[in-house]
């Protein structure tokens, strides 16, 4: 074993925690987090970054990250945008804009185009398609469990048009997936919704992220959390990728990431113990 092998064993790690919201770290049906409070609590005293990756909107996570007094960067709608609090950095982001109060990296592509591709896909499948655009506030309230303020806030989208199919049979999400390709755009399947969005997922958004910190921090330790096929881009390449556990079983991840872990509870229990232990 060389001098410089000891040496980099012995430098403490920087962990950067990246995490989906629903299902992960909130509860999948009531949105709370009380369980998850003792790790929070953790990397708030040990400075762990916590960076909230989610299919959620600009406007939600804000306001979830301020009552989880989490002042870090965002990633929303399965990294479509990346959102830098003002002053939380040194430097700008290199190529962030401006908005509204916040640093921007625009990854995906814009909400105008995205509703266009969907009403063209819905016309050439036939299928009944209802995306949140097609939607009242009162409608995606019934759908999410959220109240109406929280829908107004999630359907404020800028990268992301989640949609459902009501007679959706075991064919559609192959006709799916072949239409979107087809038309440059992607289409995945989040907990509640499929999701029709650019080239854009949260694992280059996750990326980004960690390249950004890697210019001010050594010895970066990526921990990535998350319960659906839209957060497997990120746990494919965390250091700890966490799965949070379902009724679904993804036994195929499982053989793609031997090191997985899959915790006992679901959320927000499990995603408590996952970091307890390994930030505890
Ligand atoms: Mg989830």
């Amino acid at each position: 074993m060389s001098d410089g092998f000891v040496a980099r064993e012995s430098e403490k790690p920087f962990f950067i925690i990246f995490t989906d919201l629903d299902g992960t770290l909130l509860d999948r049906n009531t949105y709370g987090w009380e369980e998850a409070e003792p790790a929070l609590t953790l990397c708030k005293k040990l400075n762990v970054p916590i960076i909230l990756a989610s299919s959620k909107t600009r406007a939600e996570i804000e306001i979830l990250s301020r009552k989880l007094s989490i002042p870090a960067p965002f990633i929303s709608e399965n990294g479509g945008g990346i959102f830098f609090p003002v002053n939380f950095f040194k430097e700008t982001p290199p190529g962030a804009s401006f908005d509204n109060g916040m640093w921007k990296w625009s990854l995906g592509m814009p909400y105008s185009h995205l509703i266009e591709v969907l009403r063209e896909i819905k016309n050439e499948l036939g299928l009944q398609i209802r995306g949140f655009s097609e939607m009242s506030t009162y409608e995606i309230s019934r759908l999410t469990g959220l109240d109406l303020e929280s829908s107004r806030l999630a359907s404020m989208r800028e990268f992301d048009e989640p949609f459902i199919i009501p007679d959706e049979n075991p064919t559609v999400p192959q006709l799916l997936i072949s239409a979107a390709v087809k038309k440059g755009v992607t289409v995945i399947a989040g907990g509640r919704f499929y999701h029709l969005q650019g080239k854009n997922n949260k694992g280059i958004a996750m990326a980004k992220v960690i390249s950004w910190y890697r210019e001010t921090h050594e010895n970066v330790r990526s921990i990535a959390l998350g319960d659906s096929p839209n957060d497997f881009y990120m746990l494919e390449q965390a250091d700890l990728p966490v799965l949070v556990r379902s009724s679904q079983k993804f036994s195929e991840l499982k053989k793609k990431i031997p090191d997985l872990r899959v915790t006992a509870q679901e959320s927000p229990g499990g995603w408590n113990s996952a970091i307890m232990d390994i930030l505890g």
